[in-house]
């Protein structure tokens, strides 16, 4: 896909200075290299596994590498599309910030290390994405493209919908109150959602002017949902448990969401709560 718009304001590129690697440049890292240089040892790999703190320069604005541009333009994409979705619904859209992060990161959902994936924090309405997880897409499970990518932005800005329009709530609510199984089962639901969102962002984001869609694209962002469904994704969370690391469904629930997204463009198709289960 090409996006020819300047691309939201609405980044926050922390893959400079944030992360693990950036303890390294403060005085806790210049004691962990001398105590390494001590005792022969390099005990650069052990400060990277520290939980992230903030430390490096947040930029806020559009980034000038390449993927940062190109993230920042599907951003702003989904602002067009839901901006007007949410004027469809008599509402205003609020939009999410995207953080760009390199290793790890402090949310205000906890802490999360690069292994768990991009995910959406409601307490802070913020996406949080470290790029590194495009090479895991196309390394790892073979969907390379840049609408793949488009369509991960996509699924964790449907989260925020989800938030915003109050879905997430009501699963928080349902929560001690059904049984595990039926709340695992909730959350998948909510899941596909994010996917159907995904696929819905795709249908209007076509008839933007300053969106182009390639050949190959709708594939692309297939095989995504196919390869990071949970029968195929290998778990690897760590550290605190972070919203997106609940279960996501079957490859073939995940690309069955997205499609029907893509091909109806109807917000009022996506109730996948009340849906007949596949
Ligand atoms: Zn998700």
């Amino acid at each position: 896909m090409q996006w020819f718009g300047k691309g939201s304001n609405n980044v926050e590129d922390g893959r400079s200075g944030g992360g693990g690697k950036a303890i390294l440049g403060g005085g806790v890292g210049i004691i962990v290299v001398i105590v390494g240089l001590l005792f022969g040892q390099d005990l650069t790999g052990l400060v990277s596994q520290m939980p992230a703190t903030e430390q490096g320069e947040v930029k806020k604005g559009v980034p000038t590498d390449e993927a940062g541009k190109f993230t920042a333009g599907v951003l702003e994409s989904t602002e067009q599309v839901w901006d007007a979705q949410f004027a469809s619904l008599g509402k205003q859209y609020e939009y999410p910030v995207l953080r760009l992060f390199r290793d790890g990161v402090q949310s205000a959902c906890g802490s999360a290390s690069s292994a768990v994936g991009p995910f959406y924090c409601p307490g802070d309405h913020k996406i949080y994405i470290d790029l590194s997880f495009n090479d895991d897409l196309k390394n790892k499970f073979g969907a390379a493209g840049d609408f793949a990518q488009a369509y991960v932005i996509a699924h964790e800005v449907g989260h925020h919908v989800q938030n915003l329009l109050g879905t997430s709530d009501k699963l928080h609510q349902a929560r001690g109150r059904v049984s595990e199984v039926e709340y695992n089962k909730l959350s998948v639901m909510l899941e596909l959602q994010a996917d159907f969102y995904a696929g819905l962002w795709a249908h209007h984001a076509q008839n933007l002017k300053d969106f182009k869609l390639d050949a190959g694209d709708l594939d692309e962002a297939l095989t995504a949902a196919n390869a990071i469904g949970d029968d195929r994704l290998q778990k690897q969370s760590q550290g605190q448990v972070v919203p997106d690391a609940f279960t996501h469904g079957t490859s073939a629930q995940r690309m069955h969401w997205f499609k029907k997204g893509y091909e109806t463009g109807d917000i009022r198709q996506g109730d996948t709560f009340n849906a007949p289960r596949l």
